[in-house]
């Protein structure tokens, strides 16, 4: 049996005070990886970040965007995804040399987890904790203690042979009475979730997952969202970063080329403008 591809489940522990996601991706992962030449660890573990990504927007109470990077001094110089509440990620990892490092530590190095939250109504802001932890769900984790003081567990399941990546989300609501119950309650959770394994969450489908997990437990779970591959980049994107070009230099690129070309680094579509499009930002050449 395989699951259906590409799903984003949250769920409620009636009367727990606690709630869940779980995400399992295949298309989103070959998209994302068919572009590009990663080494296997580094798609994996960019596998790891999408997954992890799917289950923070899916934790924004409004519609907008997050985009999470690592930036540190090993092999990936760079890595980021970008995701919003339609569930459409996006990512990108900079290599600044070859490497056959595995572990998160060894492929970033030391550096920083950058989480930039952009609501589609009112002001951005931004969190970011240091890379201490051995794993990227600890580092989230770490995040979620400091940043938004919410206790969060997060499980990242990432396989690049089979193409798969998944996750699981648990976190404590802040209503209630009771906290040293509901904490107990977290915790026992947590224990629970924890025995997933990867064969598991990368076969079933979300509801016999959770069952098998839960089954002694009250779930409500809610409508599923699709999660897809879908870049955000548009030619109207491409002209604001046009827009700050000297037009001298755009005009002599026009002169020396015929046209302004234009690659994003997601999903490597090539935007062309030439001169007629680019009237607007060649105007106030003096002649
Ligand atoms: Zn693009």
């Amino acid at each position: 049996m395989t699951i259906k591809n590409d799903v984003l489940n949250r769920y409620l522990f009636d009367d727990l005070h606690v709630r869940g996601e779980l995400v399992q991706l295949k298309d989103t992962y070959k998209d994302i990886m068919n572009l590009h030449d990663y080494p296997a660890a580094v798609s994996q573990l960019l596998g790891e970040l999408v997954a992890a990504t799917c289950l923070l927007t899916a934790t924004l109470k409004f519609e907008g965007e997050i985009a999470v990077q690592l930036q540190g001094d090993g092999p990936i110089g760079y890595l980021a995804v970008n995701g919003n509440h339609k569930q459409e990620m996006r990512g990108i990892v900079r290599l600044s040399t070859d490497t056959d490092a595995t572990t998160l530590r060894e492929l970033v190095g030391k550096g920083n987890m950058i989480i930039t939250i952009r609501p589609d109504q009112g002001e951005p802001y931004q969190g970011v904790v240091a890379l201490e932890k051995d794993t990227l769900a600890d580092c989230l984790a770490h995040y979620f203690e400091v940043s938004e003081q919410i206790p969060t567990k997060i499980w990242l399941f990432s396989d690049n042979e089979k193409q798969q990546a998944a996750g699981c989300l648990v976190q404590l609501l802040p209503d209630g009475d009771d906290k040293e119950k509901q904490h107990l309650d977290f915790e026992h959770l947590c224990q629970i979730t924890n025995t997933i394994k990867s064969d598991e969450i990368f076969t079933l489908e979300a509801e016999a997952l959770l069952y098998r997990l839960y089954h002694q437990e009250t779930v409500q779970l809610f409508e599923p969202q699709q999660v897809i591959y879908q870049c955000s980049c548009s030619e109207e994107k491409c002209l604001t970063t046009i827009a700050q070009i000297e037009p001298a230099e755009l005009k002599s690129i026009i002169k020396e080329r015929g046209h302004v070309d234009m690659t994003c680094d997601y999903c490597k579509t090539t935007y062309t403008f030439d001169e007629f499009k680019l009237l607007p930002f060649l105007n106030d050449i003096k002649h």
